[in-house]
């Protein structure tokens, strides 16, 4: 059997990482990993039970019954937890406020990773786009292609306000910039590691961000799938 082509992309919100790494696996017929969307599941599930994100001990206690379903087809964006369809609240001002505590906690880090890559192993497509904050540096290090997203903030602003349909950019922008900040104490995922391949799409429509990051996986391919 052939190794899945593994290729990560970092970024932060607003970098265009979600939609660009989606329509970039639509056109190769990849599939796409939206590993964000495991953690905001585990914080629904964290609240699901009744406890805060804020206690370690509780994360980690639920991650022992964390049983999450999350397909790898662009197109098909729901998530179950246990069954449940939590696609929609785990997209909530709630749990996007409580994802960072589920996101300190390393040891739940850590098994979070090890699913990541065992999703990649079982994938039937050719290859994987998995998209993050630590898949370049800590999940998948040593893949063949790792792109880090980049835009300057007052544009992440811009279109997370956009995306969120929200009309207070100045808020969406707050929230964010607060996000990043409790991000970046876990993992740096706004400067490119050695041998991450940056992308900044501050200047770039969402076309043109799509063709950038191809390009690189396509150098990439055309050098052969074992050319590490
Ligand atoms: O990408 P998204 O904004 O949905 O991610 C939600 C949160 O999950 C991030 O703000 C971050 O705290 C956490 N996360 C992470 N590592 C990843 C992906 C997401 O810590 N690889």
């Amino acid at each position: 059997m052939t190794e899945t082509f593994f290729v990560g992309i970092d970024g932060p919100a607003g970098s265009g990482k979600s939609s660009v790494s989606k329509e970039a696996a639509r056109r190769l017929g990849f599939g796409y990993l939206d590993t964000g969307a495991v953690y905001r599941a585990l914080a629904w599930h964290v609240r699901d039970a009744g406890a805060t994100t804020e206690d370690p001990g509780a994360v980690e206690a639920a991650f022992e019954t964390f049983r999450p379903e999350i397909g790898l087809d662009p197109d098909q964006r729901s998530v179950r937890v246990d069954g449940v369809d939590v696609t929609a609240a785990i997209r909530t001002p709630e749990t996007t406020a409580a994802v960072a505590g589920v996101a300190r906690t390393l040891p739940v880090r850590e098994k979070i990773n090890a699913l990541f890559r065992e999703i990649v192993r079982r994938a039937k497509a050719p290859g994987v786009i998995v998209e993050g904050r630590d898949i370049t540096t800590v999940v998948a290090p040593d893949a063949p292609v790792r792109i880090l997203l980049t835009a300057h903030p007052e544009v992440r602003a811009a279109r997370r306000s956009a995306e969120m349909g929200a009309e207070d950019v100045a808020a969406v922008a707050e929230a964010m910039r607060r996000r990043d900040a409790s991000d970046s104490t876990v993992v740096d995922f706004l400067n490119a590691a050695d041998g991450v391949t940056a992308v900044d799409t501050t200047h770039l429509d969402f076309d043109q961000s799509v063709e950038a990051v191809l390009a690189v996986i396509d150098e990439r391919l055309k050098g052969g799938r074992d050319g590490r």
